[in-house]
């Protein structure tokens, strides 16, 4: 049968895969063989949805935005993963992942983080369990994202700033592979999205895929049918997307929208429109598009939004858009503002800037007023209220 899934080698059609060093490959190769026994056992799954339940506060809803629905002429649900503790969808995967670190006797936890959002999710697990943490940074984001870092720091976690590179995500990330490879043994690397080589990708997939789970069984109270017509959702790496679209990958009915960054324009060399600019390239231990110079240099991306400026994408999206399964539309910074004020406006819901750049997807589709609309907030607004303002439209 004809799949968007991963098979068994951790490929998405030609995407993904492990490209890593020798020395990794003792720490990846027990990683792979340990998460799908982990994840699928009843142990594992009675913690994990209790905490989602009691310390997310899942299941999150899914509304009928009235109001949004009758400016694009349609039925469009919002499932609110803003209103997640910490405030978006990331804390789902951090948990599982430290559930599973447990679980393999790993007693110390690293992570890299950009925006820091990632490092805050992993940071109040750890606190949450009791576990060591200790997250990468660049030096550049760390003077950018201060609250963040004093977040991370309250929660306990140390954040050991890089001073590496450009001392951004990129330089981060090779610095907590380097301590991942000095502490095979008692160390577990916490990726943040559906990045990194296999089993990374389709790991973080199956944690977020509590997202598509509860969407199924609230259209079904909301509508009498579990499927909608069509899935949107931003990509940065494509956490909160993959989540969203997990179980009904290989239902065709639905229509799979994915939104990347398109920063000032994908002509502007101002941009995180990884879909449309990458070429097929290897990057954090997986082969998918990268955005990359004639050499094979990565290129800096750029986005209004820290969380999704990434130089790469996730090999499941990549494949989605090489198979044409999901349409992708890059959305401008000055799209995804107004998208959110529009939002704030008729909702009163503040969005994500990530967020933002899915609803701001919503002028860009041509809806029939039967069709049924589920867009994924993926996290709420109060950490970019600066930027909101700073940009007002006028
Ligand atoms: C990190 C983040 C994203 C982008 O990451 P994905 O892995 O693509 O989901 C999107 N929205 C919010 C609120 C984020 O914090």
């Amino acid at each position: 049968m004809k799949t968007y899934q991963v098979n068994t080698e951790g490929y998405y059609g030609e995407f993904g895969g492990a490209y890593i060093p020798e020395i990794l490959h003792r720490c990846v190769e027990e990683l792979r063989q340990a998460y799908l026994q982990v994840l699928d056992s009843a142990d594992f799954q009675q913690e994990f949805n209790t905490l989602l339940r009691d310390y997310v506060g899942r299941p999150s809803p899914l509304y009928l935005a009235q109001r949004l629905s009758g400016k694009y002429g349609c039925r469009i649900y919002l499932k609110r993963e803003d209103l997640n503790h910490t405030g978006a969808h990331k804390i789902n995967n951090a948990i599982g992942q430290v559930l599973l670190a447990r679980r393999m006797g790993k007693r110390r936890i690293i992570a890299e983080t950009g925006a820091g959002q990632h490092g805050v999710a992993t940071a109040t697990v750890c606190a949450l369990m009791g576990m060591e943490c200790i997250v990468y940074m660049g030096k550049t984001d760390v003077e950018r994202q201060h609250v963040n870092v004093e977040r991370m720091k309250m929660l306990g976690a140390e954040v050991r700033p890089v001073t590496s590179g450009n001392m951004t995500l990129k330089d981060a990330t090779n610095e907590a592979i380097r301590d991942w490879c000095c502490h095979p043994e008692d160390t577990y690397y916490v990726i943040g999205s559906t990045v990194g080589p296999h089993p990374y990708p389709d790991m973080v997939a199956r944690l977020q895929s509590v997202i598509s789970k509860e969407i199924r069984q609230q259209l079904l109270q909301h509508e009498g049918r579990d499927y909608p017509d069509y899935l949107m959702a931003c990509v940065g790496g494509g956490s909160n997307a993959a989540g969203t679209i997990y179980h009904y990958l290989d239902d065709e009915r639905v229509h799979i929208v994915l939104a990347e960054a398109g920063g000032k324009g994908t002509d502007s060399g101002l941009s995180a429109a990884t879909i449309q600019l990458g070429r097929l390239g290897i990057i954090h231990g997986a082969k998918t598009l990268v955005m990359q110079d004639e050499d094979g240099q990565i290129l800096e991306p750029y986005s209004i939004s820290a969380g999704l400026d990434y130089p790469g994408i996730g090999p499941m999206h990549a494949n989605l858009a090489a198979k044409k399964r999901a349409t992708v539309l890059a959305i401008n910074d000055d799209e995804a503002i107004r998208a959110a004020y529009e939002l704030t406006r008729l909702e009163g819901i503040i969005p994500a800037l990530e967020s933002a750049h899915a609803l701001g997807a919503l002028e860009k589709m041509h809806f029939r007023p039967q069709d049924v609309v589920v867009l994924t907030v993926s996290g709420r607004g109060d950490k970019d209220i600066e930027t909101y303002l700073a940009n007002a439209p006028q």
